[in-house]
């Protein structure tokens, strides 16, 4: 299908070539060098003690996960409005996610008062989610995880570079961790990070990252050590130097590429404002700095959505859906009758997600609302 307006497109050139071939040439393509230069550089600018690389955001969740304490037994509260990979993780571990609310049309974050609800004798940990980068009312629930002795970790896959009170996502909680998947703000192919300030875990999660191993190859490689002894249940969780290189330069030009999706944002709506009043743009009151990362809006109740979609596709403009709740996927269906998530189930269904990428022009945006307002009234 050859869009007119696709959801997502990265920002790739010459610069990212570059640092792939000098990957090759250097015929070092396991986790390296540029792998701890990678972590440095990201570490540094979310503000962290600690960055580790991983192989995608999905392992960064488990292994905060595993370093959380989470076991068979444990409950783990988590959004249902999420990618899949967030209550994944929790049960990777034996625990068990508990599904709450988000807070409502104009919030589509978790909510802090269906958290406090949740937690019971057996909550252990809360994954929040940032959802399209904005951010979740990280000081009430750090207070009511301090309160009740509980871990926050962040799932930031959507929110890296985004800001609450001059303090990046990731670092709020215990742990936090990015995707750099195809479709985030900046993106390697397949990878992830988790930063965090405590040196303890730290190490934990380095160790768990590469089998458990106290020495890696790289280590062996370059003299420093010979042997290994496996210390702990760990997993092959590594980045590589080619992804670890792409990501320097992608980590580059994230700052400016999120001042460009926050300056579209905010075109898209003061447009959607004039043209289609009726759609409801979630997130206008948000306080902080978001990444921008996706452009959700809500259609009006009375509006087929799958048709509405297809008259998008007809006008050459892709539109995505986030998310289907996880409550009511087939994997977790034994779940479903457990739970009552009204704002959830509502939004879901009426939830659309509009193009969004640097590349846009003010102009596209323009043509995305027009083609919005005309899916409205024939749909
Ligand atoms: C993309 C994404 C993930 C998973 O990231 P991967 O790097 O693809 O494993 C997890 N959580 C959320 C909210 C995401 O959007």
């Amino acid at each position: 299908m050859q869009w007119k307006i696709p959801l997502a497109d990265i920002d790739f050139g010459p610069e990212e070539r570059a640092a792939v071939d000098s990957v090759l040439e250097s015929k070092w393509l396991t986790m390296g060098s540029i792998t701890e230069s990678f972590e440095k550089a990201f570490a540094a600018y979310i503000g962290a003690k600690y960055a580790i690389a991983v192989t995608n955001a999905t392992a960064a969740l488990h292994l905060c996960c595993v370093v959380a304490g989470l076991g068979p037994g444990d409950e783990a509260i988590v959004p249902s409005l999420t990618f899949v990979a967030t209550a994944n993780a929790v049960r990777y571990t034996g625990a068990t996610p508990v599904f709450v609310d988000i807070a409502g049309k104009d919030d589509l974050n978790i909510s802090y008062h269906c958290i406090e609800k949740a937690i019971t004798e057996r909550t252990r940990a809360i994954l929040v989610v940032h959802y399209g980068g904005y951010a979740c009312d990280m000081p009430s629930i750090l207070e009511l995880a301090r309160e009740h002795n509980l871990v926050v970790i962040e799932d930031a896959a959507h929110a890296i570079g985004s800001e609450l009170g001059g303090i990046k996502l990731g670092i709020w909680g215990e742990m936090g961790c990015f995707s750099f998947f195809s479709n985030k703000n900046m993106t390697v192919g397949e990878g992830g990070m988790i930063v965090t300030n405590d040196e303890a875990h730290a190490q934990r999660l380095r160790l768990l990252r590469s089998h458990g191993m106290t020495s890696l190859t790289w280590d062996r490689h370059r003299g420093h050590a010979w042997s290994y002894d496996v210390v702990d249940l760990g997993y092959n969780y590594r980045i590589d130097e080619v992804r670890a290189a792409l990501g320097m330069v992608q980590l580059g030009k994230l700052p400016a590429n999120n001042e460009r999706r926050r300056y579209l944002t905010q075109v898209y709506r003061d447009v959607i404002k004039e043209l289609t009043p009726q759609v409801v743009v979630p997130f206008v009151d948000h306080d902080g700095i978001s990444a921008a990362h996706l452009m959700p809006v809500l259609l009006p109740g009375w509006i087929n959505r799958s048709s509405f979609m297809e008259k998008m596709k007809a006008q050459g403009i892709q539109t995505s859906i986030h998310y289907p709740p996880i409550h009511t996927f087939t994997a977790y269906n034994a779940e479903k009758e457990k739970y009552f998530l009204p704002q959830t189930e509502d939004i879901a269904q009426r939830e659309i997600t509009l193009p969004l990428y640097p590349a846009m022009t003010r102009e596209d945006v323009f043509s995305v609302v027009l083609a919005l307002a005309q899916a409205l009234v024939f749909a």
